[in-house]
């Protein structure tokens, strides 16, 4: 049977982690906790539920999880005035700006308006150019990146001079994730949209991550017998979510020496696992600034 890489019990190990360092800081900000800031301008119900979930994530480390609702209809300058006040804000540590954005809104212009020692989901040009040039702090990577690398970490996937492709290039998942397996020692190839043919190219992977948001995009003949798989994909179906994997037909090519990331209960718990102890690195380097 085709390994499961499921983010469980890792995730949990990852947010006792977070609830420690956020403990803390908090002691040492004399009980004041900081805040986490969540600034909304969507009201796609997807996207608040992914909020309700993350700010619970947030105040189980002991952390207060601050939304800040700018509505669907929100203009660029409103996004960018808000950014610009929470980063100057005293008792905000962290900041995520949640996805997506009003039509119109560039996110690339909003995220010059987050400072980048508050931009816990590595989203600022800054934190972007240190991850491009290897120098980058851990607790600012993108999230998702991060969760991706996380899961292989756990199951000691071999990276080191193995082949990895990454299909998709968006700057919040598919980049950071070629740039980190890069970093880590893969010989990367990045697909898209764009790309021919794209079996010829996944087939040719030892870990394969997937993060092109389109649903059961990959399937089993997209893969080779003891590939190791990642799906960041999330697509609602019914009461539950699937991912950018068709994952029958890919578990039956993969076969028992292979693994695949399970959508739910893989990527998406990591990155709320990732993004709780990103927020208490946060804390406690704002109330060591402020010290
Ligand atoms: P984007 O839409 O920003 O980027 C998608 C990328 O996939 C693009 O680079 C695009 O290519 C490529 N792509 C699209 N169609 C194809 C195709 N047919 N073949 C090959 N490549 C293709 O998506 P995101 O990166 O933001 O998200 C990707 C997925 O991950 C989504 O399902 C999203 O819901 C999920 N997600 C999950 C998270 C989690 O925590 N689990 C967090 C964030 C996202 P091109 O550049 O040429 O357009």
């Amino acid at each position: 049977m085709t390994q499961r890489l499921a983010a469980q019990p890792f995730a949990k190990q990852i947010t006792t982690r977070a609830t420690e360092i956020a403990t803390r800081a908090i002691a040492d900000a004399g009980g004041v906790a900081p805040e986490i800031a969540v600034v909304i301008a969507t009201s796609e119900p997807d996207s608040l539920l992914y909020v309700d979930r993350l700010l619970k994530q947030v105040s189980a480390t002991g952390l207060t999880g601050r939304r800040v609702e700018l509505g669907a209809a929100a203009t660029e300058a409103e996004i960018f005035a808000a950014l610009t006040a929470l980063s100057a804000d005293q008792s905000v540590a962290g900041i995520i700006l949640q996805s997506p954005l009003p039509s119109g809104v560039s996110r690339e212009v909003v995220a010059t308006a987050i400072s980048p020692a508050k931009d816990i989901d590595g989203i600022t040009a800054m934190n972007a150019e240190q991850l491009a040039e290897g120098t980058h702090d851990a607790s600012l990577l993108p999230a998702t990146a991060a969760a991706v690398m996380e899961l292989l970490r756990a199951y000691e996937i071999p990276l080191r001079g193995q082949q990895a492709v990454v299909v998709g290039r968006s700057a919040i998942v598919g980049r950071p994730v070629a740039q980190l397996l890069e970093i880590a020692g893969a010989h990367v190839e990045v697909a898209h949209s764009k790309t021919p043919d794209l079996g010829v190219v996944t087939r040719t992977a030892a870990v394969l991550v997937v993060a092109a948001g389109v649903r059961g995009l990959v399937r089993g003949e997209h893969v080779s017998p003891g590939t190791f798989v990642i799906d960041v994909g999330i697509h609602p179906s019914g009461d539950t979510i699937v991912g950018d994997v068709d994952a029958p037909s890919v578990e039956a090519k993969l076969g028992d020496t292979g693994g695949l990331s399970p959508v739910p209960g893989g990527v998406g718990p990591m990155t709320s696992a990732i993004l709780a102890l990103h927020a208490a690195e946060a804390a406690r380097r704002l109330v060591r600034a402020r010290a």
